[in-house]
This record gives structure tokens, sequence and C-alpha cells, in this order.
């Protein structure tokens, strides 16, 4: 039996309200999107959620005692607090240049997670 729910589009910063009709996995309708990545965007949502994850490392002997980091690419959106602890268990050693891979192939996922800034020594 077909459900129809609201959507919010968080592809780009319009935030399109979208009426998604789907039965399971398999979309049926969308509407209210404004451009075609509005159906991208609810196609993926269904069958593979994924989203950008920003946080920050532990850094041993640096400036200051974390680094901002982030996931190269979208990671399974069920999978993130796993990835979250998988980041809190890392301590990287100083100095940590800008766009390092502090963490390859995060979880198995072929992502990469990488630092945002530099971060001198102490
Ligand atoms: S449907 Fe298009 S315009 Fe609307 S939020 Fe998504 S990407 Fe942006």
């Amino acid at each position: 039996m077909p459900s129809i729910e609201k959507m919010i589009c968080i592809t780009c910063p319009v935030g399109c309200t979208l009426e998604v009709t789907h039965e399971d996995q398999t979309l049926l309708k969308v509407e209210g999107q404004i451009c075609p990545r509005g159906e991208k965007y609810v196609q993926e949502e269904l069958t593979d959620p994924r989203r950008m994850v920003a946080t920050t490392a532990r850094v041993k002997g640096g400036l200051h005692p974390l680094v901002p980091v982030y996931t190269a690419a979208p990671i399974p959106k069920p999978r993130i607090f796993e990835l979250l602890a998988a980041i809190r268990e890392i301590e990287i050693p100083a100095p940590v240049t800008m766009n390092q891979v502090v963490l390859e192939n995060a979880l198995g996922e072929g992502i990469d997670v990488i630092a945002s800034r530099d971060l001198p020594v102490a």
C-alpha cells in the first residue's frame, strides 16, 4: 500500500518541501521539487540515505587538543554513530596538515576522514 510523506530536500540551501509517494523503497511520485536533484535526493533517501559527517578528532602534542575533520564523501546514515565512535578512538600525532587523511577507509566504507585545517605542534 503506497505511503505519502513530506521530506525536505537538503541538497541545496533552498530546502524544497517534497511530497513523496512511495511503496517501501519504490518511489512512485514526488512533487514540490524545483530541480531534478530533488527526485534524486528522494530516491537515495528511500534506498541508501547518506550524510556528510563533520566533527573533531583528538590530536597528541598539538597547539590545540582537537582538530576539525570531515568525511570525504557521504556515509550511510545508519552508520553515523559507529563512525563517530571510531573517530573518538583515534589520536593524531601533531603536526596535522589540512586535507590529511586521519582515518582511512572508515568502517570499510571506502570513505576517508580528512582534517579540515592545519594544526601545528604546541
Ligand atoms: S529540489 Fe533542487 S532546488 Fe529544491 S532543495 Fe533540492 S536541490 Fe535545491
